[in-house]
């Protein structure tokens, strides 16, 4: 057996000693400067992956001389990214958000620009969410995102062609929830006291109005029952409502809406009470310059794209018609999408108008069907004048061109039972003594395995 036991006279350890103890004191002060600079990192690498309550204070690190000189050093991928969130204050956008954080305006425009068949980032609520993952090597945002309710988070990746928009979506559970009450006075002094928000309540009121006066027919006594749909997630309501159905006893007469599954709404005889939706948004029809397409080579830009809506070439100044009854949900004015309306219909449609000259309506307006909106023209980022449209059904944008849109006066026999069915469930839940009942389960909710745009 071989020893590799080596003998050192008294000198030559000491020698070593010293060598060796200035060897370790400079590895010592080294490992202590670069742990410390690698510890400041990682406690920005643990930020945990929850969205949580930062105050403003938080600021991304300056772009300092030092990180640049490390982009050409293969990072270590922990290292890279940290994460920072960020909850909307009142007063606030999405630009001085970017400041703030002294993010550069121009990586913004990139997401608003992934944003554009979309627009779920222009208009921020207090309370919003907000996260930013940090590209620290290349010192830049290597990704955005927002959380539109609990169901719902957009976020906006960089790729090699800009930022990349994609959802993550966790599935609802639906609940039937049910308002009895009686008239006190005014019925939406009376419904609202009961508990119904003011849109149900004025969902109602359009609803009926066409056969029920409000201020001439309802007497103190009269009673009402409304079912509302709410998605839940954990037992937890989520702030999406829809109506399923209402009616009010008046004078010993039933008035009631009964939705249908055509996303529209009918009497218990199956008789519209909502006008059908029109094809065209205008008075004339206009050529289509740009389809409905899941995935169309953007004209200014080259980039392929969704195209949510159908683009009709027309002179600035044409006249722009509310397609349905509804309610103006938002007015605003996008870099790309120029001035634009959205406007929430009755059931399950809502409607959008870009590039407008000029906007007629006001936020949370009712409108009617025909009505002129607004007036077309060429705003925001456009290659002339033309009013692009959009049709969404459970706010999934179709083609509004070959979608079915309820255009029934009355529902046909072929589906006349299956409604009558749903009716006598309504009506036996209004007079049970259940106010809450479960719908469906997250596993069957079909409406929620496919969020994405219809790619129809
Ligand atoms: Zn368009």
């Amino acid at each position: 057996m071989i020893s590799n036991k080596v003998y050192f006279n008294r000198q030559t350890v000491a020698q070593f000693e010293i060598a060796f103890g200035s060897i370790a004191f400079v590895c010592l002060c080294w490992f202590w400067y670069s742990s410390s600079d690698s510890l400041s990192i990682s406690t920005a690498d643990q930020i945990p992956p929850v969205i949580e309550h930062v105050d403003q204070q938080i600021q991304i690190p300056k772009r300092s001389a030092k990180t640049q000189q490390l982009s050409s050093i293969p990072p270590l991928n922990e290292r890279q990214f940290y994460d920072l969130s960020y909850v909307v204050v009142t007063g606030d956008s999405l630009e001085t958000i970017f400041k703030k954080h002294q993010l550069p305006i121009t990586e913004l425009l990139e997401i608003l620009e992934a944003d554009e068949p979309y627009l779920f980032l222009d208009v921020l609520r207090p309370g919003d969410q907000l996260r930013f993952r940090v590209d620290k090597v290349r010192n830049r945002l290597d990704a955005f995102s927002r959380v539109l309710d609990p169901s719902k988070t957009v976020s906006y990746r960089r790729s090699d062609d800009g930022f990349v928009y994609d959802e993550i979506v966790i599935p609802t559970s639906k609940v039937a929830e049910v308002t009895r009450g009686k008239v006190f006075g005014s019925f939406y002094v009376s419904a609202s006291s009961s508990g119904l928000s003011d849109n149900s309540v004025m969902t109602i009121t359009q609803l009926l109005r066409s056969s029920l006066n409000f201020n001439r027919d309802l007497r103190a006594g009269d009673h009402f029952q409304v079912v509302m749909e709410r998605e839940t997630i954990d037992g937890r309501t989520i702030g999406k409502d829809r109506l399923l159905a209402a009616r009010i006893y008046s004078r010993g007469k039933e008035y009631g809406a009964y939705l249908h599954s055509d996303g529209s709404y009918y009497d218990s005889n199956g008789s519209s009470l909502v006008p059908a939706l029109l094809r065209y948004p205008t008075r004339q029809k206009f050529r289509i310059s740009s389809h409905f397409s899941p995935r169309r080579r953007h004209p200014v830009t080259g980039l392929f794209k969704p195209h949510h809506g159908v683009d009709f070439a027309m002179p600035t100044g044409t006249p722009v018609l509310s397609t349905g009854h509804g309610r103006v949900t938002r007015i605003a004015n996008h870099p790309y999408a120029g001035k634009y309306i959205d406007i929430d219909q009755f059931g399950s449609y809502s409607t959008r108008f870009l590039h407008l000259s000029k906007i007629l309506v006001t936020k949370g307006q009712r409108v009617q069907r025909g009505q002129v909106i607004a007036l077309s023209g060429n705003t925001g980022r456009s290659t002339g004048p033309h009013l692009h449209y959009e049709l969404h059904v459970k706010g999934r944008p179709v083609n509004p061109i070959t979608a079915s849109i309820p255009m029934l006066k009355s529902i046909p026999d072929s589906e006349i039972n299956n409604f009558r069915l749903q009716v006598a469930d309504m009506q036996k839940l209004m007079v049970s003594d259940e106010s809450i009942v479960q719908l469906d389960s997250p596993v069957t909710n079909e409406s929620q395995t496919d969020q994405r745009p219809d790619q129809s």
